[in-house]
């Protein structure tokens, strides 16, 4: 089957019905409220959503990926806590790329919290987390190590099952997995990983939350969407009549793509071609690529 016919079988399974935009403050259950920042772009989607989550009685919560230091945004966070009368105990992220992460040491210094993260970028100054449980001032959260998009990604499940994904699961599309901190084995292996997890939905860093029906759904349609791509590259390197550079690899696949779209495509075809390199199904010369 050409890899044409592989794409063209491959269906999101979230179809139509995602909402065209989501609520900017959202109770997600109980303990947790998500706040969405306003940093829409291509990249973020419909902006980063920021999740409060609560101890049992609100005396304590902890905020996970924070999101960009727009004081509006902060405002936003600090009033779900404040509408609570709790306190911020600790700031989590899933991972440390900017749009998550660069609203952290704002927190940490108004509520002098540790900030919390993969043990990869414990130098940043991230007190590490560890595979398991793990208690912030009874703000129970299931840590779940998910490398691929980034190496130091990880999920959070909360006491209400509710999954924080990151960007390992994004709420619209797919997501970039970008050479070289990104990487499609371990990518691959942590959509897997989430097949063993009891989680009752998805809520992701970017875009809408999905059911756990859906959500599955929706890892099966990754790693399939992933395979897919794989598979469309060793296409276009074996039917090539001479070896191809990266770019033109991209540009077979994609056509005339745009910054930072082009960026993106070009990152996550690079760690596709890395991939089956590793695998020993294609070979390098120089600069290009050949069977
Ligand atoms: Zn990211």
């Amino acid at each position: 089957m050409s890899s044409d016919s592989i794409f063209a079988k491959l269906e999101d399974p979230r179809g139509l019905d995602l909402p065209s935009s989501i609520p900017k403050v959202e109770t997600v259950s109980e303990a947790a409220v998500r706040v969405l920042a306003p940093n829409p772009s291509p990249m973020t989607l419909d902006g980063t959503n920021t999740y409060v989550i609560f101890s049992k009685d609100y005396s304590s919560a902890v905020v996970i990926d924070p999101g960009p230091p727009m004081k509006s945004h902060i405002d936003a966070v600090e009033s779900v806590v404040a509408e609570k009368s709790s306190t911020i105990k600790g700031v989590f992220v899933t991972h440390t790329h900017i749009d998550h992460s660069e609203a952290v040491m704002e927190l940490v210094r108004r509520w002098k919290v540790k900030a919390y993260a993969h043990p990869n970028v414990s130098y940043m100054g991230y007190e590490s987390v560890d595979e398991g449980r793990s208690l912030t001032n009874e703000v129970s959260l299931e840590v779940i190590f998910t490398p691929g998009h980034s190496s130091d990604h990880v999920c959070f499940l909360d006491q209400s099952g509710d999954l924080i994904s990151g960007d390992h699961i994004l709420g619209r599309g797919t997501t970039v997995v970008a050479y070289p901190d990104g990487d499609l084995d371990s990518y691959l292996e942590s959509l897997g990983k989430l097949a063993k997890v009891d989680y009752r939905s998805i809520q992701p860093g970017h875009g809408p939350a999905m059911g756990k029906d859906i959500g599955q759904k929706v890892v099966d349609y990754y790693i399939s969407h992933r395979k897919a791509r794989i598979a469309q590259i060793l296409e276009t390197v074996s039917l090539a009549e001479r070896p191809l550079e990266l770019s033109e690899i991209v540009s077979a696949i994609y056509g005339e793509l745009r910054e930072p779209i082009l960026w993106a495509a070009t990152a996550t075809t690079q760690a596709a071609v890395s991939y089956l390199l590793a695998h020993d199904e294609i070979s390098q010369q120089g600069a290009a690529y050949l069977l």
